[in-house]
């Protein structure tokens, strides 16, 4: 290897330094399914710590329908969409989304990550802007990278600093603001009343990323335009497999007119080979139960009332969560992972999120529930936590107004 390159790797200390303090918190192999309980190590853990929002990417009927695509299909498609990677699932699946997110068509990506770096690059031109909230996925921010307009910023879910960035652009440009329907570490929701009204008045077009959202809001889990009971407003909708649709793989939905313009114009889609034939099989076997079995919406939603009641009995700081994910600040990037590696020890998974994820006095523990929680499970991780705080030093709202 070239010396400037070992020197580069070399003067990367940050995860060698975490592991010889004994807190490094990443790559944990996990040695069971994805479930409410995992194993780790040999031990059991409870795992708040999964998008699994809705408990899905264990069910037996989920698996059986993809077990049934591998042995019709096979375990890869050897080729991109746009070439030999089409099968007759993928269109079952896209036309699926369409009903399901409210819209002409809909165009499915391997990753989500893939749909917002294929979005994010061709639909906007030299001339044009590409308007983010700060809080917006890193998968949109890279996505800007690969487009040649202008990006502007704005202060997060501040609909004032919006308005005032759109009125003095050009009329005439292209200009899309970018937004996630529910923020990925904050858990809030984006004022998206505010938002279509804005971009009506600036002539820009609304696109919403509800990778947290399906599942979670809307009318049977169809995101945060259905929420808000706003679909007309919003042009085009993104998201993603990974989380409540318990498998792999993203979409993008809208007109049919804008879904074939980026079928021959995201590059992320036309040179990158597509999704499993079991991913996709799993995702229309998620979308039937999310379409028929509204329980398991209503049980995440009575876990994360459950869960926010014991948190801010405890006098934990959980921000302005809005979501099944409850963002607990602990402010200090080593003390995030002094309680995440104590929370281990003592058998909870949770995610810490240190800067530059987000600012650096708004470090915390990343907490999301599952609707297959039970409420004893939150309930003892929620006493687990108060140790871990007590134990790591670090003080809780309660304490500090006592
Ligand atoms: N958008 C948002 C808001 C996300 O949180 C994520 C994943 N964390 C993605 C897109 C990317 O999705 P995927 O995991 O399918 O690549």
């Amino acid at each position: 290897m070239s010396k400037p390159l070992q020197a580069r790797i070399a003067s990367y200390t940050t995860a060698k330094e975490a592991r010889e303090r004994g807190v490094y918190p990443y790559f944990r192999p996990i040695e069971s399914a994805q479930d409410t309980e995992v194993i780790i190590h040999g031990k059991r853990v409870l795992m708040f710590g999964s998008n699994s929002y809705l408990g899905l990417t264990n069910h037996p009927r989920i698996k059986e329908a993809s077990q049934k695509a591998i042995e019709k299909y096979g375990t890869g498609c050897a080729g991109s969409r746009f070439l030999n990677g089409t099968l007759d699932i993928h269109i079952e699946l896209e036309n699926r989304i369409a009903a399901f997110t409210g819209k002409q068509a809909a165009l499915i990506f391997s990753t989500g990550f893939q749909v917002n770096l294929g979005v994010m690059s061709c639909l906007t031109g030299r001339n044009d802007y590409l308007i983010l909230d700060e809080y917006d996925h890193a998968s949109i921010y890279d996505g800007t990278r690969l487009s040649f307009s202008r990006v502007i910023k704005y202060a997060h879910n501040d609909m004032a600093d919006l308005a005032r960035r759109l009125s003095v652009l050009p009329e005439e440009s292209v200009k899309l603001i970018v937004i996630d329907g529910i923020f990925s570490m904050e858990g809030d929701i984006a004022r998206l009343p505010e938002i279509v009204s804005i971009a009506a008045q600036y002539g820009a077009t609304v696109v919403v990323d509800d990778a947290h959202s399906l599942g979670v809001i809307g009318k049977k889990g169809a995101g945060t335009a259905s929420h808000f009971d706003l679909n007309d407003q919003v042009d085009i909708i993104t998201g993603t497999f990974s989380k409540s649709l318990a498998s792999l793989g993203g979409f993008v939905a809208s007109d049919a007119d804008t879904i074939d313009y980026l079928k021959h114009h995201a590059r992320s889609l036309i040179f990158s080979a597509s999704m499993t034939p079991a991913s996709a099989a799993s995702v229309i076997a998620a979308l039937d139960i999310l379409e028929n079995e509204p329980q398991h919406m209503e049980q995440l939603w009575s876990n994360t009332h459950y869960a926010k009641h014991l948190l801010t009995e405890e006098g934990f700081d959980i921000g302005e969560s809005e979501s099944p994910i409850i963002p607990i600040y602990v402010r200090d990037n080593e003390k995030t992972f002094i309680i995440t590696s104590l929370l281990q020890q003592d058998g909870v998974f949770v995610n810490p999120v240190i800067s530059p994820a987000v600012p650096s006095d708004a470090s915390l523990l990343r907490f999301s529930l599952m609707a297959t929680h039970t409420f004893g499970q939150i309930e003892e991780a929620v006493a687990k936590l108060a140790k871990a705080f007590s134990r790591a030093g670090v003080v809780r709202v309660k304490e500090r107004i006592k």
